[in-house]
């Protein structure tokens, strides 16, 4: 029997969880950078809250009992798992929904599905009188599903717990974040990381994990998903490019336009990522996601402006609040690729 596991570098956290005196929240925030393996952590947890016969108080689920084995087979009556409509989508698999529909589906959390939620919440649960609901990710809500949440945070149902997972939790109201216990998820050490994602046959991908911030379940998926040239050719076009700012932005919409490649918030993380470098090499004598580009990295930092660097670090940091929805892609593009050729040209004598 299957029992879910939190990442050996959260411990600390889940003891957290259960040493509170207080006992379980109704609501939990799981917060903190995508890729670390708060998904996980979540699923390690609303199977203990189900589970009927755990060992210790801090133990994970036994993997025995007839909730735990309902909630592997996927149809725990005292569950829900609300995800947006395009991932449900896009979990069934290739085949599964047709283009269309995938096209209709909504990225985000809609009113309806919180409000579906409402039958469940104030009828007590089947096995026990345990509920467990699992948002994820909460910041997909759109403003009325949130409101909607907020309605039954505001007088929470007995035995009920919320669980939202965020990597953008800043965007969540902040009357459902003052609702939520909010326990935050760092980085694994570097050593950890690698070693987690070797165990997992992702030795190959062990160049992702700088690039996305030392994130491995972040790495790995990228890696699965074959994203890994896309990466690589796009962390050689900030350092070795032609300096022409039409190529750039072409050599970037490449990467946009084929199927699974990137989102344009994607292209926008990793042009700030290449700006960090730069600065940060030229403070450091090193590069933190972009290991191994040093030479030509030195070229550029040695001649450029760390003032326009980091000027147009900032600026990339209100974009990308843009990617997500740019009307021109191309022409978005386009003007990214600009500015950050003229904050990485040589500065004037
Ligand atoms: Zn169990």
């Amino acid at each position: 029997m299957s029992v879910n596991k939190y990442l050996s570098w959260h411990g600390n956290e889940w003891r957290q969880l259960w040493d509170a005196p207080a006992g379980l929240p109704h609501a939990l925030l799981l917060a903190g950078p995508a890729g670390v393996g708060k998904s996980h952590f979540a699923a390690a947890l609303v199977q203990r809250i189900l589970c009927e016969a755990p060992r210790q108080a801090a133990d994970c689920a036994c993997g025995e009992c007839t909730s735990c084995r309902l909630f592997a087979a996927g149809n725990h009556p005292d569950f829900r798992h609300v995800i947006p409509e395009a991932e449900a989508l896009e979990a069934e698999g290739e085949g599964a929904a047709d283009a269309a529909d995938k096209k209709k589906a909504s990225s985000q959390i809609l009113i309806g599905q919180i409000r579906a939620l409402e039958s469940f919440v104030y009828i007590g649960g089947h096995l026990s009188n345990r509920r467990v609901i699992l948002l994820e990710p909460a910041e997909a809500m759109n403003p009325s599903a949130e409101n909607s949440l907020l309605k039954i945070l505001e007088e929470p149902p007995a035995g009920v717990c919320f669980v939202l997972v965020s990597d953008r939790w800043r965007r969540l109201l902040p009357t459902i974040r003052s609702r939520c216990r909010t326990l935050m998820f760092g980085r694994p050490g570097a050593a950890e990381a690698r070693q987690w994602l070797a165990a997992q046959g992702g030795e190959k991908a062990l160049p992702l994990l700088a690039m996305t911030g030392g994130a491995p379940i972040r790495a790995l998926d990228e890696f699965e998903k074959g994203r890994m040239k896309a990466f690589e050719d796009v962390a050689s076009s900030l350092f070795d490019n032609g300096g022409d700012f039409l190529a750039l932005a072409g050599r970037w919409e490449s990467h946009l336009k084929k199927d699974g490649g990137f989102k344009m918030e994607d292209i926008v993380a990793m042009v700030q990522k290449g700006l960090f470098d730069l600065a940060f090499l030229a403070m450091t004598g090193r590069l933190r996601f972009f290991e191994g580009r040093e030479r030509q990295a030195e070229a550029i930092a040695a001649r450029a402006d760390a003032g326009n660097i980091l000027g147009y670090y900032g600026e990339l940091l209100r974009a990308r609040a843009l990617a997500s929805h740019p009307l021109n892609p191309r022409l978005f593009l386009d003007d990214i690729a600009a500015r950050y050729l003229r904050a990485i040209a040589p500065a004037r004598p």
